[in-house]
């Protein structure tokens, strides 16, 4: 009698020890494409090329008390595409490639949105893509289609989201409407269309949509791109905080950002890109960190991911890897593009002139010492696809110049980095957890436990 009474006092003890308060303030943070390795190969790189970074450059999450992997399979194959992996996150519940919001029957299924808001907390949705791309859509919407963006967006509009940041709105040609068009939509649905972070911010007791004014494409920046004033998804997560944390009221908020630009350069197999972009996921994670130190018994924070971009290898041969040789590369693949493009119009077609282009952008032969084989085939593609038939490599986000595709590869293989797809791989993805309710994610095993998990530290149920 005595021993089991004993049992039950140390069971108790362990449960009082374990229970944390159920969460008020929730950050979900989506690495899109962000796979182990992205953040493996980061840390390695900061510490090689950023030595000033501290931690020795961990990102900001990399401690968190559980840092573990999930699966991420669709219900149409075991490789997801964003917006069925983006449905798994939002709602629980598996679906089909290409599906939004939706199950494989194509029924609608409740998403994070609409279950936290009946609790009355506040919303927010931010992306450094399209504001209605498929992430931030599967916190919104519902269709069968994933391109259906015209739909996507007015079930945007018709939500409980009370703040979004977005690149752009997505729209399609053959629907008629211009971007103008949208954005008065949003402005008849009474939510303030804001074009610049303080006032953002500041806007109080009204639905928030912040957006470039005159979007230059449909992604904020690459990282590495940035010139002084542009924004990043730093920026966004920043302004998403203040506003939600004045307008929150008892029952809290629920933030959803989304690193989605970072799946494009991981589609390109630009590793100095992806791990920039990586950089500010943890910049932004970081962020939440601070507001989680004011609120430790309230604050929960999930990082995880809804694919893995590019099947990212880290020393590939020789037992070796040179990060600090990626030091030089000044700026993307994409850029890369655009200044080799400019060039030819330019009438620039030397092989010198490409040459000082690849000192500059990438530290070729002043920095990087070429080998032989790599020279020759810079060389050979430079004469074939760059003068004499303008080739490209076709990513799904981007049409680069064979030739940056290539300059790039040969520096990521310098530092024995190599890409194998130039799309998703079924590999898992990791997760990582932090705060009030971390004990509802311990048994977090395929991407549909992570909503599911959210929903139970709130005391109710989501995707079951
Ligand atoms: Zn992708």
């Amino acid at each position: 009698m005595m021993k089991r009474v004993l049992t039950l006092v140390s069971l108790l003890l362990v449960a009082v020890i374990t229970v944390t308060a159920q969460p008020k303030y929730i950050f979900l943070f989506i690495g899109d494409g962000l796979g182990i390795n992205h953040v493996y190969g980061t840390e390695l790189y900061n510490a090689a090329v950023h030595s000033d970074m501290p931690n020795g450059g961990a990102v900001s999450f990399s401690r968190f008390p559980i840092r573990t992997y999930v699966t991420n399979h669709s219900s149409s194959s075991l490789v997801t595409d964003s917006s069925a992996a983006a449905t798994a996150l939002a709602s629980g519940v598996k679906t089909v490639n290409g599906y939004m919001g939706v199950d494989a029957e194509k029924r609608s299924v409740k998403n994070m949105t609409e279950l936290v808001s009946e609790l009355g907390m506040k919303v927010g949705v931010v992306t450094n893509v399209g504001m209605n791309h498929a992430t931030p859509s599967a916190f919104f919407a519902h269709d069968e289609s994933r391109s259906a963006y015209k739909s996507l967006y007015e079930q945007y509009l018709a939500s409980e989201v009370d703040f979004a940041a977005g690149a752009t709105i997505l729209y399609r040609k053959r629907d008629g409407l211009q971007l103008e068009d949208y954005i008065a939509q949003a402005k008849d649905a009474k939510i303030e269309v804001v074009h610049d972070l303080n006032t953002a911010a500041k806007v109080r007791g009204k639905r928030v949509l912040l957006m470039p004014e005159k979007p230059k494409s449909k992604t904020l920046e690459y990282a590495n791109d940035c010139q002084p004033g542009d924004w990043t998804i730093v920026d966004f997560t920043d302004v998403a905080i203040k506003y939600l944390e004045r307008e929150a009221k008892r029952e809290g908020f629920f933030l959803m950002v989304e690193a989605g630009h970072l799946d494009y350069c991981a589609h390109d197999n630009d590793a100095v890109t992806t791990f920039e972009e990586v950089n500010d996921l943890s910049e932004s994670v970081q962020l939440a960190l601070d507001f989680y130190n004011k609120h430790p018994e309230e604050t929960l924070i999930i990082v995880t991911a809804d694919h893995e971009t590019g099947g990212l290898a880290l020393g590939y041969s020789n037992y070796k890897m040179n990060m600090e040789r990626l030091a030089w590369q000044r700026c993307s693949t994409l850029a890369l593009t655009g200044k080799m493009r400019a060039m030819r119009e330019r009438g620039e077609t030397s092989w010198e002139q490409m040459q000082e282009l690849l000192r500059k952008e990438l530290g070729f032969w002043d920095n990087v010492r070429l080998r032989k084989k790599d020279e020759q085939l810079l060389r050979k593609t430079f004469e074939k696809s760059f003068v004499a038939n303008n080739e490209e490599v076709v990513s799904l986000y981007s049409h680069n110049e064979k030739l940056a595709y290539v300059a790039v590869e040969i520096l990521n293989k310098r530092a024995y980095i190599k890409w194998i797809s130039l799309n998703h791989t079924g590999m898992q993805v990791p997760l990582y957890v932090k705060g009030a309710g971390i004990e509802h994610f311990y048994n977090c095993y395929d991407n549909t436990d992570i909503p599911k998990s959210i929903a139970r530290s709130l005391g109710t149920t989501l995707g079951e």
